[in-house]
Parts: structure tokens; sequence; C-alpha cells
């Protein structure tokens, strides 16, 4: 039996992308539901997967660069007005996210005051819980433990990754980084990690100044799964495609990923689904249509 489901809810990028939301993951354990960035069109792959923002247990952000963070406020304002008890959303992120989520709620201040004074039984401004996390435990009320470490996307700086454990099953969600040894250490004796990637082969021969400006900042397939061997992962799972591969590709990501880890590499749409099983048993994935 899993114990983890992975859930890619978004395997796009900056780039807008007809078949890719933004950057988005699903972490479900234990009955709780960890939302790991929140890009373009957050919510509505979350729905797709079965969740509303009602029942996000917490909501981590790995950097503050706007893909992985512009649906936030819809987070945000999606749970205030489909919640009914007053529940805090908790937000986890690098130092800075304090002050985005600061004005998120300061630009949607109209919008609060219009709801406010509409609505009889809603009387609050949305309830958060922020905490700015760089690295160690963070604190949540969940039954899964979660650990952040800094990640190296500079000059990109704080950027995290989060690891989650459960019954000795552990699940590692890294942004957007080059290898280092903070993301090795977290990751070490863990079972799957989720890691974003860029094909810095193509795009090195696209002569784009902006597009090359990428190729120092980001993990190839390749770096990627040197991180996981390293780690002695069982399943890597790659996410964040730049250039996106056409709906049902993605063999040759996975092939690039293979000549450097020994474990199984899994690629996909948005919706695409790992589940993680405990010691002994294998991994299983299930490929979601859109
Ligand atoms: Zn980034
Ligand atoms: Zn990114």
């Amino acid at each position: 039996m899993s114990v983890f489901t992975i859930t890619l809810l978004g395997t796009g990028s900056p780039l807008p992308d007809q078949h890719r939301a933004g950057p988005s993951t699903l972490v479900q354990a234990a009955g709780e539901n960890y939302l790991i960035d929140a890009g373009r069109g957050v919510l509505m792959r979350l729905m797709a997967a079965g969740v509303a923002a009602n029942q996000l247990t917490a909501v981590l952000i790995t950097h503050l660069h706007s893909d992985h963070i512009t649906d936030l406020n819809d987070v945000i304002t999606s749970q205030w007005i489909s919640i009914f008890e007053p529940t805090p959303l908790r937000i986890v992120g690098p130092p800075g996210i304090r002050s985005v989520v600061g004005h998120i709620i300061e630009s949607l201040g109209p919008d609060i005051s219009y709801r406010i004074a509409h609505h009889q039984d809603l009387n609050d401004e949305p309830l958060l819980v922020i905490e700015e996390v760089e690295s160690g435990p963070v604190a949540h009320p969940g039954n899964v433990r979660i650990t952040a470490a800094p990640t190296d996307h500079r000059p990109v700086e704080p950027s995290v990754a989060f690891r989650f454990d459960f019954e000795g099953v552990a699940v590692v969600v890294a942004g957007d980084t080059v290898p280092c040894a903070d993301l090795d250490n977290l990751s070490a004796g863990a079972q799957a990690l989720v890691h974003t990637a860029i094909r810095k082969d193509i795009i090195a021969n696209i002569p784009i100044q902006r597009l090359q400006d990428t190729l120092d900042y980001h993990s190839s397939p390749e770096q990627a799964a040197q991180t996981a061997e390293r780690a002695g992962i069982e399943t890597l799972v790659l996410t964040h495609y730049v250039p996106a591969f056409p709906p049902g590709g993605g063999a040759d990501w996975r092939a690039l990923a293979s000549e450097h880890f020994s474990g199984r590499v899994e690629v996909g749409d948005d919706l695409h689904r790992v589940e993680v099983a405990g010691f002994n048993s294998s991994t299983n994935t299930d490929q979601q249509g859109q």
C-alpha cells in the first residue's frame, strides 16, 4: 500500500503552455494534503486531483520566482471564501514569503472588503499562519514530519526544498536548484525526489540570451539524476519542463536521466501521479488523462 501520493499538478514553467499549468506539486499522506508551489492554474489542477483549497493542510513555497507563486492569491482567496469555521491557511516558505503574502493581501484589499460587506457570515480577513524557514523542522499541526533545507538557485536567495516523512517513508520536493550538498543531505535515504529540470542541451543551442541566462541556476535532467543517485533515491520525478515536450512525450527526458540514475524515472503531463510505497514494495504509477 502506498504511503505517499505525489501528483504533478503543474509541469510547466514561466512560459505559458496550453497543456501545462505552472509549477505546482501535491503531496498526500496520512489523509493530509500538502501543496508545494502555486503556479499558474494551480487550483484547476488541484480540483482535478480531487482536492479543494479548503482541504489543504499547508502550502509550501520553494522560492519567490513568479512562476512558483503566481496563483497563491487564488489559493488564499478560495480557501478564505470556502471555509465556514475560521481555519487558518498555513503558508510556509523562505524568508521573504511573509512580505510577499502581505503584499498579496494588500492587493486583494478591495475584494476582501466587498466580500466582508456582502456576506453576513464573513467578518474577518483571510486568516493566515505564515512561517519563514531556511532549514530544519517545519512546525505545523499535521502528522507528516516536514524538514526544510536550503537549495542553490542563486541569485534567487533563499530557496528551499522540503522533505516529508511518514511511517518510515520519505519524499523530497525540490524547486529550482543546481546540485548542492544541502539537497543531497536532505534527500539521503528518501524513497522519491521531485526535482525541476531544464534541457540545457537544447537551450544552450537557442540563440536567445534571456533563455541562456537560465542555464546557470537550474539542473538538467542529468544533474537531477546524479543528485538522486548520490542520495540513494528509488524514484526520481522530473517536472518544470523547459522546453516542454508534447503531451504524452518525455521519453528523451527519461532516457537522459536514466544514464545517470539506477532507479525509476518518472516524467509526465499535468496530473501525472506517483504512488510511493513503504519498504519491500514497489512504486506504482498511474498516468491520468487531462
Ligand atoms: Zn526559479
Ligand atoms: Zn521555476
